[in-house]
């Protein structure tokens, strides 16, 4: 089966700082990757590649069965143009650590934003759909409220349904609970958990290794720019087999 998400020998460098030294990656359609890895270790800039925000040095991202930033004719690779790349990359989903809401804009515009932008909806569709999605992540009661007016929680939970109103084929959730006060990491998590129950394919970044044991079909170990290992979570978190994931797991857990 082709994945929804496949890396081949991806390769970035920031200067002189080899920060992806050839990561291969299956996704399958409907899973749960949990991405772990010390501070550094290249996680964010993975996350980046798979919607081209990092354009690689080397190898390819394919989702979904289309290369991702690029052309192939022949042998070569030519980059797309900004109008294709954010075509492209309004079918993945991106959640932030910070949120990234528009401050000036309702959860409801907030949400409703991007469908109307990229012209996949009309602006009543958009609020009507919307609506719906702040039901789903428990903030139809919040709809009016601008983000400053809203806890952390609730404007990831804003974000993720942002997120959502694209209806993308996979969204990309960098560390979206490492910025909460503890007390609301768990009412983002629940979000999370309802998204992966509900077979929506997703990628996280994240320290929560309760969440990962329970939520994730595969956790991926990244050291140094390398996937050190990968499996189920009982076979990662509980019998891992590298000396490095072990140190890592010993200072998270
Ligand atoms: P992680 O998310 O695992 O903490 P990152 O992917 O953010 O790691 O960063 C990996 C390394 O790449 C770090 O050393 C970071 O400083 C560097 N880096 C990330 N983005 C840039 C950039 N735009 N320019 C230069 N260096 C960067
Ligand atoms: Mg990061």
């Amino acid at each position: 089966m082709t994945p929804m998400v496949r890396l081949r020998g991806v390769h970035k460098t920031f200067g002189t700082h080899e920060v992806l030294r050839g990561i291969d990656l299956d996704l399958p359609a409907g899973s749960v990757t949990v991405i772990l890895g010390p501070s550094g270790s290249g996680k964010s800039t993975l996350l980046r590649t798979i919607n081209h925000l990092e354009k690689v040095d080397r190898g390819t991202v394919v989702v979904d069965g289309q290369l991702i930033g690029y052309r192939q004719v022949g042998d070569r690779l030519y980059e797309l143009g900004e109008r294709l790349i954010l075509r492209q990359r309004a079918d993945i989903g991106f959640v932030f650590q910070n949120f990234n809401l528009f401050p000036h804009l309702t959860a409801l515009e907030n949400v409703a934003e991007a469908p109307v932008a990229t012209r996949r909806l009309t602006r009543a569709q958009a609020r009507e759909r919307a609506l719906a999605l702040l039901d789903r992540v428990g903030l139809a009661d919040r709809a009016g409220a601008y983000p400053r007016q809203l806890s952390g929680g609730q404007q990831q939970r804003v974000a993720i349904a942002r997120a959502l109103a694209l209806e993308p084929k996979l969204i990309l959730f960098d560390e979206p609970t490492s910025a909460l006060d503890p007390e609301l990491v768990g009412e983002v998590l629940d979000v999370l958990r309802d998204l992966a129950r509900a077979g929506t394919t997703m990628v996280v970044v994240t320290h929560e290794i309760g969440f990962a044991r329970e939520a994730a079909d595969t956790v991926v170990f990244l050291d140094a720019g390398r996937v050190v290992e990968q499996g189920p979570p009982g076979a990662v978190l509980d019998h891992p087999a590298h000396e490095r994931t072990r140190a890592f797991l010993s200072k998270v857990l």
